[in-house]
């Protein structure tokens, strides 16, 4: 079985960070991309928040420097999933969604954050024929057609206002009677006249012969002047925030309890040594780019002082 002095699990700006500086302190890391190459920011188009680009940059091209600059210092970058993980002892363990399993010295836990679904069994049912989590992966199909995004937040806003410039409508279901995004996300959506927010609404289920052709709503569940309809829409968003990538290592390392890992103090140490955690997969705070980058260089630093300790 392979033998991984630093492994990294992730490919989103924590992992590739935590790669370029292991590599450039010789340590010669592995890192596996898991599902999403590229992390989450490759669901979004331009970066307008990362130092160093005045421009902006199209998300998958920073994605893609990151990848060449780990690569460029030693790093061997593996498409594969982590599906199993033993840390009860080192070498520590992890095994693979292909089958293989390698053992390791320092693990950096770079897993990053999934969206989240709203548990309806039609979201299954629909997915990829008109159900998304990704208005910038998926937003293509809807042209001068129909769709909801589901959520108050600036993630739902943003999507809304992305969509909007593709498609011909945009209902925006909020749960509550207020958006609970920025002021001026809110103002973004609520001046666009393609948008229209459905405030204080759920939504039921989806219908549709050929993929979504509606959605069941509800209009203040449970009130008095409670009213169920149809919504004709040919696409459902969902934008109602994230998941941690956590799972697989919950048994050994502490989370809270949504599954956002827990470190110490500031640093990305785990209770478990040599086993760091850097990325959304332990912020519920911040989730920017920029933020999981200097978390990956600090859990790099932290497994190279670890490593000089073996
Ligand atoms: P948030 O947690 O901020 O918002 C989630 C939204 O989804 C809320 O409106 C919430 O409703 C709603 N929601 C959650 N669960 C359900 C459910 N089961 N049914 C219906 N609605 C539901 O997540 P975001 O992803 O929007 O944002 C995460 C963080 O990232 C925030 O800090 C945000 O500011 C930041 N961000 C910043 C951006 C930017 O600056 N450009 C862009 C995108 C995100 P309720 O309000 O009722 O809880």
């Amino acid at each position: 079985m392979d033998h991984i002095k630093l492994l990294i699990l992730g490919s989103g700006p924590a992992g590739y960070t935590a790669a370029i500086y292991a590599g450039r302190s010789g340590l010669t890391p592995v890192l596996y991309e898991g599902l999403q190459p590229g992390g989450q920011l490759t669901t979004t188009t331009e970066v307008e928040n990362f130092p160093g680009f005045p421009e902006g940059i199209d998300a998958n091209d920073l994605m893609d420097r990151q990848r060449q600059q780990a690569e460029r210092f030693g790093c061997e970058i593996r498409s594969a999933m982590a599906v199993r993980t033993d840390l009860s002892a080192r070498p520590y363990h992890i095994w693979f969604d292909d089958g293989s399993e390698v053992t390791c010295d320092t693990l950096i836990i770079a897993t990053g954050a999934s969206a989240k679904y709203l548990g309806l069994s039609d979201e299954e049912k629909y997915r990829g024929q008109g159900v998304s989590a990704c208005a910038t992966c998926d937003g293509f199909f809807y042209r001068k057609k129909t769709v909801a995004v589901v959520g108050g937040g600036d993630t739902a806003c943003e999507e809304a206002s992305y969509l909007a410039g593709l498609a011909s409508k945009v209902y925006l279901i909020v749960r509550k009677p207020y958006l609970r995004a920025t002021q001026i996300m809110q103002d973004r959506v609520l001046q666009n006249p393609k948008i229209e927010v459905l405030f204080e609404t759920n939504t039921l289920g989806l219908f549709g012969e050929n993929g979504v052709e509606g959605a069941h709503v509800v209009f203040r569940k449970g009130e008095a002047d409670e009213r169920r309809y149809d919504l004709p829409i040919d696409g459902f968003f969902l934008a109602i925030g994230h998941k941690p990538n956590s799972d697989i290592f919950r048994p050994w390392v502490q989370t809270d309890e949504t599954g956002y890992i827990l470190t110490e103090g500031d640093s990305p140490r785990t209770g478990v040594p040599g086993v760091f955690a850097a990325g959304d997969v332990a912020d519920p705070h911040y989730r920017q780019a920029v933020v999981a980058a200097g978390s990956g260089a600090k859990a790099a630093i932290e497994a190279e002082r670890y490593l000089a300790t073996l």
